[in-house]
């Protein structure tokens, strides 16, 4: 479905084990706390057929392996984390979809084993997305924290 998010919106990441080859990969998923549509609720985005730009590159620039892929399971062509390794996509529906899943934590301690990381966006963006409600509130109260890039000609710079 097609919704409308406003910042702040977080990058959420955990490593997992590649189901077909082993190796460690990265498990992406965005998390947005203010979407209208969701009257409140903290939404985990999944099954993501399209992102702005300038979102899709911040997250690129961070996990390459999180992009645009065709999934035999749902038939369809979605921003899936995928497997330096050997290249398969590990589903959304292994990685949201049921409780004790990477991005569908039911404990503190399962949630504290991702990373979250806010995406510097400066207003209101479109994505295509679903949207899970229910677990990101725990996420995003025990994961670990990744501090913020400070902003370009900003005064950090020693
Ligand atoms: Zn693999």
């Amino acid at each position: 479905m097609k919704a409308r998010i406003n910042p702040p919106v977080y990058l959420a990441s955990a490593p997992i084990a590649c189901w077909r080859c082993g190796a460690e990969m990265p498990a992406v998923a965005i998390i947005a706390p203010d979407v209208p549509e969701a009257e409140g609720e903290i939404c985990t985005l999944s099954d993501i057929r399209s992102l702005p730009g300038p979102m899709r590159t911040f997250i690129q620039k961070r996990f390459p392996t999180f992009r645009l892929k065709y999934s035999k399971t749902t038939q369809s062509e979605y921003y899936a984390s995928t497997c330096p390794n050997c290249g398969v996509l590990s589903g959304d529906f292994y990685l949201h979809g049921e409780p004790g899943a990477p991005f569908f934590p039911t404990t503190e301690e399962e949630a504290a084993r991702l990373t979250v990381e806010e995406i510097p966006v400066a207003g209101p963006m479109d994505v295509e997305a679903g949207l899970g409600m229910g677990a990101a509130h725990l996420i995003l109260k025990n994961a670990k924290r990744k501090a913020a890039e400070p902003s370009v000609g900003g005064d950090s710079g020693k």
